[in-house]
């Protein structure tokens, strides 16, 4: 059971032309567990990508610490490296994640390495192929072979879970993963990622701005609002429920048109009971 604790973290930025500094993240407190998924939701501008930089060292707090099972994150080596094993990030733009000259294979083989999950040319080989499997892009072998610019936004995200996954981490963050994809697609890769997290019993922080996939897929939501968590709960309660002004707007205004409430089971109990996932798109 691993879990990562994100204990009264602030961060603040320096902006041209401002004497003082912005704070995008307030005295923000949390945990990520194994086998869960929180969801984190607010509008642009609240704080949600500061606070996935800080969890994946890109930043580092002003205040507060962020604890790996107990323990203060190192920023650097062999600690850092440790960390990495552990927390995981699936970024948004999938355009922009993968390095245009290099194939597929290559952008899995290289966390393999780093991390020591795989030595020998046929045990690195394999691996890859397993990973590509694992998210659905197959014959494997085939797309380990192509370039970022053979594949659609949906599958080049696809890539970037599965090296997201590489180092078998307990920890997963995915930055509004879904937002830059066709409406289309959207569901099939969240689904992925929920049969990952089950499987894997990892623990997962789902970034949105949606409500209606935030109550589907998560087990708790965090409401943030202007770099505070301003309302948090069971994912049922807080979107039926909603007690705070920011969350009844945000609720008033879902279902969004594309992934209608309706259209879902009501949460993730129901969803695991039906077994659904879609394994086509
Ligand atoms: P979200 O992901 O919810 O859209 P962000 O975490 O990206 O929000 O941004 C929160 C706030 O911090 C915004 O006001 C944004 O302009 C500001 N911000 C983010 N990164 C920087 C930075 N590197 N320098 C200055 N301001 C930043
Ligand atoms: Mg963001």
């Amino acid at each position: 059971m691993t879990t990562l604790e994100f204990r009264d973290v602030v961060k603040r930025y320096n902006v041209r032309g401002r004497a003082d500094k912005l704070t995008a993240v307030n005295h923000v407190s949390f945990t990520l567990e194994s086998g869960k998924t929180t969801a984190l939701v607010g509008q642009s501008g609240s704080g949600k990508s500061t606070i996935a930089k800080l969890i994946t060292q890109l930043e580092h707090p002003d205040e507060g610490a962020i604890l790996l099972d107990g323990e203060p994150v190192r920023r650097r080596g062999a600690g850092l490296r440790d960390y990495r094993h552990n927390v995981q990030m699936v970024f948004q733009d999938p355009f922009a994640s993968l390095n245009p000259y290099h194939s597929i294979g290559h952008h899995l083989a290289r966390p393999l390495q780093l991390h020591g999950r795989a030595s020998t040319r046929a045990d690195v080989e394999q691996k890859i192929h397993e990973l590509l499997e694992r998210v659905r892009l197959t014959p494997a072998r085939e797309v380990a072979a192509k370039h970022p610019h053979e594949l659609s936004g949906g599958q080049r995200q696809r890539v970037a879970i599965a090296r997201a996954l590489a180092p078998e981490p307990t920890v997963l963050i995915a930055d509004e993963p879904v937002s830059m994809l066709d409406v289309s697609i959207r569901l099939g890769v969240l689904n992925l990622l929920a049969d990952l997290q089950r499987q894997e019993n990892l623990g997962l922080l789902y970034i949105t701005h949606d409500l209606a996939t935030a109550r589907h897929f998560s087990d708790e939501i965090l409401v943030m609002y202007k770099g505070e968590i301003v309302e948090r709960g069971p994912a049922d309660d807080v979107i039926l429920n909603p007690q705070h002004e920011y969350t009844k707007r945000l609720a008033a205004a879902a279902p969004n048109p594309e992934l209608r409430l309706a259209q879902l089971p009501t949460n993730r109990s129901a969803a695991m009971a039906a077994g659904k996932s879609d394994r086509n798109v």
